[in-house]
């Protein structure tokens, strides 16, 4: 079974706590990330989009391949060091058929599964 962390990036407030949990699990130097924050504005949109000058202003973490979904923590049984150090409890780790259940098709969610 395929396990991933599903992020509601809606709820993502950019505190960074991933990927600090996760610098520090992982050993990674400075300017090596297992998560990565990206921000997206702010900016206004224009009046001519149908957003009408609606703001933009997001924040969502990127998973890296230096992400091993924290294998010798949820060997044990135990979450994953960004999931459980996230302040908005918008991340989730579990089997992927479970997560995609998670999606409520009203917020804003991202999916990562693990590669080889
Ligand atoms: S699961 Fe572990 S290794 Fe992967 S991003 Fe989260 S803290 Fe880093
Ligand atoms: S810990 Fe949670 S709220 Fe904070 S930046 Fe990461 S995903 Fe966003």
């Amino acid at each position: 079974m395929t396990k991933g962390i599903l992020i509601n990036y809606e709820y993502c407030t950019g505190c960074h706590s991933c990927e600090v949990a996760c610098k520090k699990e992982r050993g990674l130097k400075k300017g090596e990330f297992g998560i990565k924050l990206t921000e997206v504005g702010p900016y206004q949109y224009s009046d001519s989009t149908e957003l009408e000058n609606k703001w933009e202003w997001t924040w969502s973490p990127v998973i890296t391949k230096a992400c091993d979904m924290c294998a010798k923590r949820t060997e044990k049984g135990k979450m994953p060091m960004c999931v459980q150090h996230c302040q908005a409890w918008c991340m989730h780790y579990g089997e992927v058929e479970e997560l995609v259940k998670k999606m409520d098709g009203k917020t804003r969610w991202a999916l990562y599964t693990q590669g080889e």
